[in-house]
C-alpha cells in the first residue's frame, strides 16, 4: 500500500522541467537523510493512494501534464501499480518520482519518466544548487535506466528551483 497526505496535493511548477505538475507527498519513507527536514514522511500517515484517487485528483486539476510522486514509499509493487494505472489511462502525462534513495528499485526506471535520486545532505545542497549530491534523470518510457539522461543541470541555469531535501518532502 501506498499511503499520500490529501491535504498537501498541490500543483507546482519548479519540481520538473517545463511541466504543470500535480505533486503528492507519499508518506512511510525509507530514507534515512541525516539532514531530513520533513520526518513526518517517515510515518505511517495519511491515506491510501488508489487508482480512483489518482483519477479524483486529475479531475480536481484539469491541466496538468505532469503527476509526481514525492517519495516512493515502502511498497515497490503498489507504487508500481499507480504508475502503470497513469501510463495507460494518462498517456500523455508524465509520471516522475522522487526518491530519497541512492538506488531505487531497478522496475520503476520503465515506467517513469522522471526519477530523482540521493540523499538530501545539507552541506552540499538542493538539486539547485551546483554542488549537489541529488541526480534528476529524465527516461524513455519502457526502455529502463539504460535510458536515463541526467538533466540535473538544468535546475542550476534556468531558474528551475528544485526542493529543499531529498525528495521534497
Ligand atoms: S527522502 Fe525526504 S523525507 Fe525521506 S529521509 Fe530524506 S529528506 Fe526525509
Amino acid at each position: 500500500m501506498i499511503k499520500y497526505l490529501p491535504e498537501t496535493a498541490t500543483v507546482v511548477l519548479e519540481e520538473i522541467p517545463d511541466k504543470v505538475t500535480l505533486a503528492v507527498e507519499i508518506t512511510n519513507c525509507q530514507g534515512h537523510c541525516e539532514d531530513c527536514h520533513s520526518p513526518h514522511l517517515r510515518d505511517d500517515l495519511g491515506e491510501e493512494l488508489t487508482p480512483a484517487k489518482i483519477d479524483a485528483l486529475f479531475g480536481d486539476n484539469f491541466g496538468v501534464n505532469c503527476f509526481l510522486f514525492l517519495g516512493e514509499g515502502k511498497d515497490v509493487d503498489a507504487l508500481l501499480k499507480l504508475v502503470k494505472h497513469i501510463n495507460k489511462k494518462y498517456p500523455s502525462i508524465e509520471v516522475a518520482l522522487y526518491s530519497g534513495l541512492h538506488h531505487t528499485d531497478e522496475r520503476v526506471w520503465d515506467y517513469f519518466d522522471y526519477v530523482k535520486t540521493g540523499p538530501y545532505k545539507a552541506e552540499l545542497g538542493p538539486l539547485n544548487k551546483p554542488t549537489t549530491n541529488q541526480r534528476m534523470y529524465l527516461l524513455e518510457r519502457g526502455k529502463g535506466k539504460g535510458s536515463a539522461i541526467d538533466i540535473t543541470e538544468r535546475f542550476w541555469h534556468g531558474g528551475i528551483e528544485g526542493r529543499q531535501d531529498g525528495r521534497g518532502g
